[in-house]
């Protein structure tokens, strides 16, 4: 039987990827929600395509005139507004699988909602793992939930543990490849001086800004190595990030008995997405074959921790535990922003990320509340160095 999908982030890169997947399988599921934050045009366009029984979006005003362009289209998509209205939908008996595609921590509420609900997810939000890993796996664990992960480096894990929970010992050490961005090379002392399109201008892979400005850091190797540690139940020191920038090998597994599983691709998200949408069969993904004679070489580099901050920050998070994961993404996402925004320079949001941890005391958090109120408060304070740098220092007037 089909089933029934709800697209949150409809309209970004992984939505994307997820509707042209869709579109070639229209026998394993229907969209049944699409939803967007203010690119209400595309979101048209996708009803027009899907024709959803449900749209959401974030901004009243935009509901009521996606509203009446769907009906004066002929449509009976119904649209609603606001985090509330994801949330409901999110956990309503009418969708099936959830498809977490909401960048930054805008994406937990849902994701959560749908979590509670005992819904398939297919996780591509991984902030809200970094967030609440422990709380988020339990609720799931509680409700009966499935989580199938869309971020290419875990679902190439979850295909080499073959979807199952192995015992303890098992496995050894779980290798997550990492491209090294787009200024892996770039001499050191020029850093300071790069563009937001510079950062977003990723070698191999085609994704929004934030995560695209993740990756030129490697805060989103970072992210990743605690989204591993909550989603495959392993102590942070037997997870480790190795820089291979050809992105064919798209993480590794290496057991007990050394034996080195790997999963490789040409990189291109529709494989992931194909695979968790259609778990534990295979669909068609509409990927380019990957020719090994071609890419000829497969290279391999540790990661070097002076030219990525971000990443020496995010391995003293997982260090140190408890609910500092919350302030270092809330601090990476207000940092990111104000370099998207020109406010900073590159170099600058390590630095301020940075300070942000060094002035939080330990954090334990034990309920969604609490992820929250940390969540708020750590950007609060986020705002407040990004304001300090910006009267202390000149930025690029380009
Ligand atoms: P994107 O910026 O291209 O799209 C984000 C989507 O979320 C859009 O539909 C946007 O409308 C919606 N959105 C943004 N802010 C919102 C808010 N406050 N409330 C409601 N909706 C909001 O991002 P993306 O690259 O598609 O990434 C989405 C998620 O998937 C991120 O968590 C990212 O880390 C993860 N991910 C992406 C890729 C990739 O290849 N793009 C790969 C692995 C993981
Ligand atoms: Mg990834």
């Amino acid at each position: 039987m089909s089933q029934r999908l709800l697209v949150l982030g409809s309209t970004g890169s992984i939505g994307d990827n997820v509707l042209d997947v869709v579109a070639r399988n229209p026998q394993a599921c229907i969209i049944h929600g699409l939803t967007a934050h203010h690119n209400i045009e595309k979101l048209y366009q996708q009803c027009l395509k899907f024709r959803p029984a449900l749209a959401i979006v974030s901004e009243p005003h935009h509901a009521i005139e996606l509203q009446a362009n769907l009906q004066a289209a002929g449509l009976n998509t119904e649209v609603q507004c606001g985090t509330q209205a994801l949330c409901a939908a999110a956990c309503a008996i009418d969708c099936d699988t959830v498809v977490a595609a909401i960048v930054g921590a805008a994406g937990l509420p849902p994701t959560l909602s749908a979590a509670q609900a005992g819904k398939k997810i297919l996780l591509a939000n991984k902030e809200a793992l970094v967030m609440s890993g422990a709380l988020f796996m339990e609720t799931a664990a509680n409700s009966g939930a499935t989580i199938l992960p869309v971020d290419s480096e875990h679902n190439a894990i979850f295909q080499c543990l073959h979807g199952a929970q192995r015992a303890p010992g098992e496995v050894e050490r779980l290798i997550l490849t990492a491209s090294g961005g787009p200024f892996r090379n770039r001499p050191l002392q020029t850093l300071d001086q790069v563009s937001p399109d510079e950062a977003c201008a990723h070698p191999n892979w085609s994704m929004g800004r934030k995560i695209s400005v993740d990756s030129a850091t490697m805060m989103n190797k970072g992210l990743e190595l605690i989204e591993a540690r909550w989603l495959f139940d392993i102590p942070a020191e037997h997870i480790e990030a190795l820089i291979h920038p050809q992105s064919i090998i798209h993480s590794m597994v290496v057991y007990r008995d050394q034996s080195v599983l790997a999963q490789l691709g040409t990189p291109d998200m529709r494989t992931p997405i194909a695979h968790a949408l259609a778990y534990p069969t295979r669909i068609a993904s509409g990927v380019e074959p990957l020719d090994l004679a071609k890419v000829a070489k497969l290279t391999f580099e540790e990661p070097d921790l002076a030219r990525f901050p971000c990443l020496a920050l995010a391995l003293e998070v997982i260090r140190e535990g408890g609910g500092m994961g919350i302030v270092l993404n809330a601090a990476n996402e207000v940092a990111v922003e104000a370099f998207l925004a020109r406010r900073i320079r590159f170099t600058n949001i390590a630095w301020i990320i940075d300070e942000v941890l060094q002035k939080t005391p330990g954090i334990a958090v034990t309920s969604f509340d609490e992820v929250m109120e940390v969540d708020e408060q750590s950007r609060r304070s986020t705002y407040e160095a990004v304001q300090r740098l910006g009267r202390s220092t000149h930025y690029f007037a380009s």
